[in-house]
Formats: C-alpha cells, sequence, structure tokens
C-alpha cells in the first residue's frame, strides 16, 4: 500500500507546523531511516526570490520544522538546496535564501552555496539517459522533498514530482524546455528526473496553495493542510484529487499510471478523512477549454488540433509593469525575448507556450492569452 498522510495545518504558526511534521513522519516511520552522519538534503520549492507570504514558494516555517526534527534525532549534516531559476550562482542563491525568509535557518541546517553539479545516470528504460544534479542532491544519502501545492500553466499541477526539476541546475532548465516543447514530452522528462533523484519522503506545503497561473503569478488559495509519502506518485494524485482536477488529465500523473508507477488502487490514507475543495482551483488561463472532452472520441484528436493551433496560449507584456529587469530574457528557452528602451519585447514566432518568461517575472507583467488574442 501507498501512504498518504494528511494533516490540518491551519496556518504557519511554529507550534502547529512541528506538530503537523511530527504526526506526518510519525506515521510514515521517517526516524527508522536515520543513521548517524547521514547527508541528509531538504529540498523545498524556491523558483526564485519570493517573500514568505508569497504563496509560490515552500514556506520557511516548514523547512524549519524539518530540519529541528531531524536535529532532534541526532542528524547533524542538514543542507537545505534547491537551484532556482536563473543562473546557477552564488548571489542569485543569497538573494533568494534572505528574501523567501531561509536565512532564519542558519544554526539549524545549512544553506546550500556549492554551485557544481554531477551528471546521474537514469534508471533503465527511461527516454533521456542521464540529468545534470546540483551536488548535494546529487550526493544526499537523504532526500526530504518540501513542495508547493499549486496549478502550473505548463504542466497543470506543481506539486511533489514537479518540485524535483529544481534539482537541474538554473538555465540548465530552460534548455531541457526547448528539448521537450511538446506539454506530454516536457511531462515525461520531469517524471524521469524525479525518478532519477527520487526524495525519500515529500512533504506537501498545501497550508496556502496557489490556484490559476502558477506557479508564481496565481492567487492564494487557504487549504489548511500538510501532505506527506514516501510515495511521491501516490500524494500527487491525492493533491490533484483535493484540488478538483481530474489525475488523468495531468500528463505527469497519467503517464505515472501507463508506467505502472503509480496505483491509485493501491493508496491508503492515513490522519484527515479525504474529501476533496469544495471550490477547485481555478486552472491557469493557458490551459483550453475542456468542450473536447464532449465530443465523441474519434473527433477528439483532431478538434484538438484545431484547437490547439488556434487557441495556443501565448504570454502578453503588460508594458506598464515591466520594469526592465530581463529575467524574462534570461530565462526564454528559445531566446526570443528582446529589451528595448527598458521594456520586454515579447516574440509571436517561435514562442514553446512554457511560460519560464511569466514564471520569472518580479513584476508580473506577463499574461496569458490565446493566440487569436494577440496582436501581431
Ligand atoms: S516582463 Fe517582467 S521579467 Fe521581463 S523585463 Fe519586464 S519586469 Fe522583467
Ligand atoms: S516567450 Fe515565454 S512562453 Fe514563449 S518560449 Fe519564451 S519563455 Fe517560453
Amino acid at each position: 500500500m501507498s501512504l498518504v498522510s494528511i494533516r490540518k495545518t491551519e496556518d504557519y504558526s511554529r507550534d502547529k507546523v512541528d506538530s503537523a511534521i511530527a504526526r506526518h513522519f510519525e506515521a510514515l516511520n521517517v526516524e527508522s531511516d536515520l543513521r548517524p552522519r547521514m547527508k541528509v538534503v531538504i529540498k523545498p520549492n524556491l523558483i526564485r526570490a519570493m517573500r514568505p507570504e508569497h504563496t509560490g514558494t515552500t514556506h520557511p516555517s516548514l523547512v524549519l520544522a524539518v530540519a529541528k526534527w531531524l536535529r532532534e534525532r541526532g542528524i547533524e549534516d542538514i543542507t537545505v538546496a534547491d537551484s532556482p531559476g536563473g543562473p546557477h550562482i552564488a548571489a542569485n542563491l543569497k538573494t533568494v535564501y534572505s528574501v523567501s525568509g531561509l536565512k532564519a535557518i542558519e544554526g539549524t541546517a545549512k544553506l546550500n552555496f556549492d554551485l557544481g553539479w554531477r551528471e546521474i545516470k537514469c534508471p533503465a528504460g527511461y527516454r533521456n539517459l542521464s540529468f545534470n544534479i546540483i551536488n548535494p542532491i546529487a550526493d544526499a544519502d537523504y532526500i526530504i522533498n518540501i513542495a508547493k501545492l499549486k496549478t502550473h500553466c505548463m504542466t497543470t499541477l506543481s506539486a511533489g514530482i514537479k518540485n524535483m526539476f529544481g534539482a537541474v541546475p538554473g538555465l540548465q532548465k530552460p534548455e531541457l524546455h526547448y528539448k521537450f516543447p511538446n506539454q506530454r514530452d516536457f511531462s515525461n522528462m520531469i517524471l524521469e528526473v524525479a525518478g532519477t533523484v527520487m526524495p525519500n519522503v515529500t512533504v506537501i506545503d498545501a497550508v496556502e496553495g496557489m490556484e490559476g497561473n502558477g506557479p508564481t503569478s496565481g492567487r492564494t488559495r487557504h487549504v489548511g493542510l500538510t501532505l506527506a509519502s514516501r510515495d511521491i506518485y501516490a500524494q500527487d494524485y491525492i493533491a490533484a484529487k483535493l484540488i478538483g482536477l481530474e489525475p488523468e488529465k495531468v500528463d505527469m500523473l497519467s503517464l505515472a499510471i501507463e508506467k505502472g508507477l503509480l496505483k491509485p488502487e493501491n493508496i491508503m490514507i492515513e490522519g484527515e478523512v479525504f474529501s476533496p475543495l469544495e471550490t477547485p482551483f481555478k486552472l491557469p488561463d493557458s490551459k483550453k477549454p475542456d468542450f473536447i472532452d464532449f465530443l465523441p472520441k474519434l473527433l477528439r484528436r483532431p478538434a484538438s488540433k484545431v484547437v490547439d493551433a488556434l487557441l495556443k496560449p501565448m504570454p502578453v507584456l503588460e508594458s506598464n509593469k515591466c520594469v526592465g529587469c530581463a529575467k524574462c530574457a534570461e530565462s526564454c528557452p528559445p531566446k526570443l525575448i528582446a529589451i528595448r528602451e527598458g521594456k520586454a519585447v515579447m516574440p509571436v514566432k517561435g514562442c514553446i507556450s512554457c511560460f519560464c518568461c511569466q514564471e520569472m517575472c518580479p513584476a508580473r507583467a506577463i499574461r496569458v492569452e490565446c493566440r487569436l488574442k494577440v496582436k501581431k
């Protein structure tokens, strides 16, 4: 059976978060895995410099609670490591740690400043032969993944599986976007990253989630829960159901089912009684209308091609909000964005609708519209 632990965690106050983590780890018997002198990595979802109250990023109170729990059990070598978007350099990490509130963890765990990475071979049968993975994660004896619960413009869901993409160093992530512009191929690649650097335990921060244009430009949704599991696939399946997504419509999950990695019938829930939210999370603007689902099966594929061509979601600049920082240009996989007279110039041709630009924009100056509406 795949155990998914769900606990009420009404807010980020220390007592509530500490108690939720302790109960999750007790249910999963995490303590039995710990060995003296083992190197443990905590992998939050950092993306870019966002304050703790920005629901695009893992809240630091969860990272601190996990680090403290490990310390209390004699683990000394604890490192917090992720590779946010943008270049994988010390200055970027320093800003992200400071803005996201993670500096408060120093003394309980180390913040990673090792800028190296190494190539890790993928398991047999994977489409990718290897991935470059940042050193602390590649060298860890034990990985605790702390993801955020969000909808996502490209992958629909961002939770445990998607969070492991942060193990790929900085600007190598847009290169993988470019290599896999098709959404399903991209999702397969993410699944392979997670399968290559499989975390031992994943915690999902669903105290405050993000709906709509996640991973960074959506709206906060209070859920008041945390989830934890050793089975990342089962946990994301439950996370999808919780926010009203059909798991089979999330490519990462349908692929996991196809590959035999995810067996919904084997999932067992511990803790709270599970029920999906009364009001589902709002989908990102980039998701095409579901009217295709109402067509007979035979017509769905050709109809989908027409819909893709006409309604392809595209990034659109809100010029008055743009501060000309060039973060979007730096992260655009096909290098299409230029900065002219202090403003970004968004492309129409060649865009692969990956929304890395929107994800990295600190000014929320990029919205998503279907191609028919985008002026050429
Ligand atoms: S669109 Fe956003 S990321 Fe790009 S230059 Fe403007 S403010 Fe910066
Ligand atoms: S313009 Fe934005 S959405 Fe289009 S390819 Fe570049 S980063 Fe991706």
